[in-house]
């Protein structure tokens, strides 16, 4: 029997989604055998087929690439995505974006009051200057009441350098007010051992949300697998290719589920094969593309730190200084 498929109450404010109850079988073309593949992919809510590409679903469903057109323009139609918005809609769903402090009142004023839900901001800078710390801050901050600057939301950690630290975030929380305890059962925390592994986990995050209320996806490093993977000039064009597919399901778990997605970037040291210039955050201009903030962070007299907003759709360029404390990022 197929199990009744319900789309989970969008946490508050979520983007467009909204709960719509509805059997994968109900849609034109769908049998039990293909319905069940979507299952197992993780397609259960008419949100995600909607706006998955067909391609995706084609692979994921094993059915020719019509088909799969057809699925996903029958669950656009159902769940009313794909069509033109006055810009009022637009307006009243960006009415609706959170924001999660960073504890520093600096930082969050050059970020327009904070890390944004329905986007990614990118954290680049060479070792030390803060982005892992910068992660577990923000996903302690999340946590908080909004009335303290959080989403009273859960987080996703993918960690694929193995420097996510408990100890700091009972640190951070408890500097913050949170139990620690309850911090740490609201981070859910998988390491990723390579760059396909990394993709996946998104996959999982997905199948996570629906069950937790997760409003902040953390991936530090965003890039760190692809560049030891992907080396020399031949493998450009594949490494930039796939993270491009990872960077656009970061966006689509964002818009989802009204999250904030926070990567780290680092910056090379040696020159990458894309650019010779040894400040410039890797992954060019895919990153660049697909992130709708970028924070470049440099040292400065320890511990402060210095953050520039180096790319915004909606906010002036500018700097912010912050220190790294024992009870977190503070100004
Ligand atoms: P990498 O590129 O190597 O991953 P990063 O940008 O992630 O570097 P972090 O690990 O975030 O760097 O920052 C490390 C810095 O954070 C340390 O040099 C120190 O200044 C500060 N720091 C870390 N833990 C503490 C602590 N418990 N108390 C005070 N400062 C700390
Ligand atoms: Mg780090």
């Amino acid at each position: 029997m197929p199990t009744k498929t319900v789309s989970k109450t969008a946490p508050p404010g979520a983007a467009p989604a909204a709960p719509v109850p509805f059997d994968l079988e109900d849609l034109e073309g769908v049998g039990t055998t293909t319905a069940d593949k979507l299952r197992e992919a993780g397609y259960t809510d008419l949100m995600e087929l909607a706006v998955a590409s067909p391609s995706d679903i084609a692979e994921a469903a094993e059915v020719g690439v019509a088909l799969a057109q057809k699925i996903v323009n029958e669950a656009r139609r159902r769940a009313d995505v794909g069509g033109f918005e006055s810009g009022t809609t637009v307006l009243e769903r960006r009415q609706k974006l959170g924001r999660i402090t960073t504890h520093s009142k600096a930082l969050d004023e050059l970020l327009g009051g904070g890390v944004e839900t329905q986007a990614i901001t990118e954290f680049s800078g060479e070792f030390g200057t803060g982005k892992t710390q910068l992660g577990h801050q923000i996903a302690v901050d999340v946590q908080l009441p909004p009335a303290q600057g959080g989403l009273e939301g859960e987080v996703v950690y993918i960690d694929t350098e193995s420097t996510f630290r408990p100890e700091r975030i009972v640190d951070m929380s408890r500097a913050a007010g949170i139990d620690p305890n309850e911090a740490l059962n609201r981070i859910h925390v998988a390491r990723a051992f390579n760059s396909n592994h990394q993709m996946l986990l998104v996959q999982k995050a997905q199948e996570l949300a629906r069950e937790r209320p997760i409003r902040l996806v953390v991936v530090d490093s965003l890039t760190a697998h692809f560049r030891s993977e992907y080396v020399g000039r031949g493998e450009l064009a594949p490494r930039q290719q796939m993270l491009n597919k990872h960077l656009h399901e970061l966006l689509r778990f964002s818009d989802t589920y009204n999250a904030s997605i926070v990567v780290t970037n680092q910056v090379s040291s040696r020159p990458d094969v894309l650019f010779g210039d040894p400040t410039r955050p890797i992954g060019g201009n895919i990153v660049a593309h697909a992130a709708t903030y970028r924070i470049y962070l440099r040292k400065s007299k320890p511990p402060k730190r210095i953050a520039r907003l180096i790319d915004s759709p909606n906010l002036p360029e500018g700097e912010a200084v912050f220190s790294l404390t024992g009870e977190g990022i503070r100004d």
